[in-house]
């Protein structure tokens, strides 16, 4: 399994990162935030693969090893990945005590060891504390990644220790560029469409051309409208 292609937008905090890692000055924690819809798990997983590539390529990972194939199929036993067991449920402080119990353990590979928490302000206030032991007291070549679109839920003890990283919403013409690219057969008018209705975030908006979602949204619409001009109609609603 080959690493997704980098996405253009995430350019500037891949930037960040690497220029970081260049300088000596890799920070323990990594907070990525933005927008829903921006791929920022995508830039997590690139951000642990050029770590724990065999073989990178200037700063990034080669996309095509080993242990690039392992994290792109998230099986590298040097990456953790924790997020809610359930759409909607919390990270609970057990998954994030096993994820400082697998930190605390030697690298499989010599390595880098990197976790990555998704979505970070899922965190319940016990799962939080835990977390903040790991973040007191980070072993050696050791990552976290928190990623969230909703930063201003975790506790400020918990943003303070982390070196944020924003993932921005791009210019309208690129994120119309490269969804013509992904989606050619949708057609301009389909990925302007999209595009708003997602608020600039182009995965969001080509999740909602792929699964017809614009659609669904113009008949509801259109629905509630025929019902506020006719409200006796609308008891059928
Ligand atoms: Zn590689």
């Amino acid at each position: 399994m080959a690493l997704p292609e980098p996405l253009p937008w995430h350019e500037a905090p891949w930037r960040a990162f690497a220029a970081a890692r260049r300088a000596g000055r890799m920070p323990h924690a990594l907070l990525l935030w933005g927008p829903a819809g921006l791929g920022k798990g995508l830039l997590a997983r690139r951000i642990a693969a050029a770590l724990l590539c065999e073989a990178p390529e200037g700063e990034g990972p080669c996309g095509r090893c080993r242990a690039c194939g392992l994290v792109a199929a998230g099986t590298h036993p040097d990456l953790t990945v924790t997020a809610p067991e359930e759409e909607g449920r919390p990270i609970t402080v057990d998954a994030v005590r096993e994820l400082g119990a697998r930190l605390a353990l030697a690298s499989h590979g010599g390595g880098w060891r990197v976790a990555v928490l998704e979505p970070a302000e899922r965190m319940n206030v016990a799962a939080a504390n835990a977390l903040l032991k790991t973040l007191e007291e980070p072993g050696p070549d050791t990552l976290l990644v928190l990623v969230s679109h909703l930063p201003g839920r975790l506790p400020p003890t918990v943003r303070s220790r982390c070196q944020r990283l924003r993932v921005p919403v791009p210019p309208a013409q690129e994120a119309l560029a490269w969804l013509a690219a992904r989606a050619p057969q949708a057609g301009p008018e389909a990925h302007e469409a999209a595009l708003a209705a997602a608020h600039g975030a182009p995965l969001l908006a080509e999740t909602l051309l792929a699964e017809g979602l614009l659609e669904l949204r113009a008949a509801v619409l259109g629905a509630w409208e025929g019902a506020r001009r006719d409200p006796v109609a609308a008891g059928a609603l």
